[in-house]
C-alpha cells in the first residue's frame, strides 16, 4: 500500500476511471475510431494503476487484439470475453 496512486485512488476513483478515461481521451476507439463496445485498457496490465497515461479506450475488437497473445486459457468460450480483465467494461458507458 506504498503505491501513492493507490491510496489516492482507493473508494474515491478507482470505479471513476472508465469515465476520465472516455472524458480525457474521448468516446471514440484510439485505434480504429468507432464508439461502440469501448472499454478501457491498462496498458501495465495493472488494474490498480488508473493514471491518465496508462488507461488507453479501445473498443472491444481492438482490446481483444491487444491481449489476444495473452488471456488465450481465460477467454470465456460462449461469449469471447476475457475472464481475467476490465469485466466492468461489459457495462455501457
Ligand atoms: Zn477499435
Ligand atoms: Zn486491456
Amino acid at each position: 500500500m506504498f503505491d501513492y496512486r493507490f491510496n489516492n485512488y482507493k473508494g474515491i476513483d478507482v470505479k471513476h476511471y472508465r469515465k476520465k478515461a472516455l472524458r480525457y481521451y474521448g468516446d471514440s476507439c484510439n485505434r480504429c475510431g468507432i464508439n461502440e463496445n469501448l472499454q478501457v485498457h491498462h496498458k501495465d496490465r495493472n488494474r490498480s494503476n488508473n493514471e491518465l497515461d496508462n488507461l488507453e479506450v479501445l473498443c472491444y475488437d481492438c482490446h481483444s487484439e491487444e491481449h489476444k497473445n495473452e488471456f488465450k486459457r481465460e477467454r470465456c468460450p460462449e461469449t469471447g470475453r476475457f475472464l481475467s480483465e476490465e469485466k466492468e467494461s461489459d457495462v455501457h458507458v
